[in-house]
């Protein structure tokens, strides 16, 4: 599977549109926060789950989206973070977690 159409939803909702005409919506915030790149996932809190990380508006604003190969896009944020590469059974996993309608 894998994405006919993205568009941004009220400025905080990535739609995705898959070309089996199914639809996945995801808060740009549950992206970032769940960016797969290298950098983001080193600072997963893991022994200090209990702090919250907070987000400046630059950082959960898109500035870009393109694939990548055929199998994932990649989103670059307005603050110029660029190097979370979304894999699309990835971009479905967080889909399932944070369902929103
Ligand atoms: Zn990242």
């Amino acid at each position: 599977m894998s994405p006919q159409k993205l568009e941004i939803e009220n400025s905080d909702t990535l739609k995705i549109t898959w070309n089996d005409n199914s639809v996945d919506k995801i808060k740009l915030v549950d992206l970032r926060k769940n960016c797969p790149c290298a950098i983001c996932s080193s600072q997963e809190p893991g022994s200090d789950e209990m702090i919250v990380r907070r987000y400046i508006d630059s950082q959960v604003q898109v500035a870009s989206i393109s694939p990548v190969g055929q199998y994932a896009i990649n989103i670059i944020w307005k603050d110029g973070h660029n190097t979370g590469i979304y894999e699309y059974d990835y971009l479905k996993e967080l889909a399932g977690k944070f369902k929103v309608n």
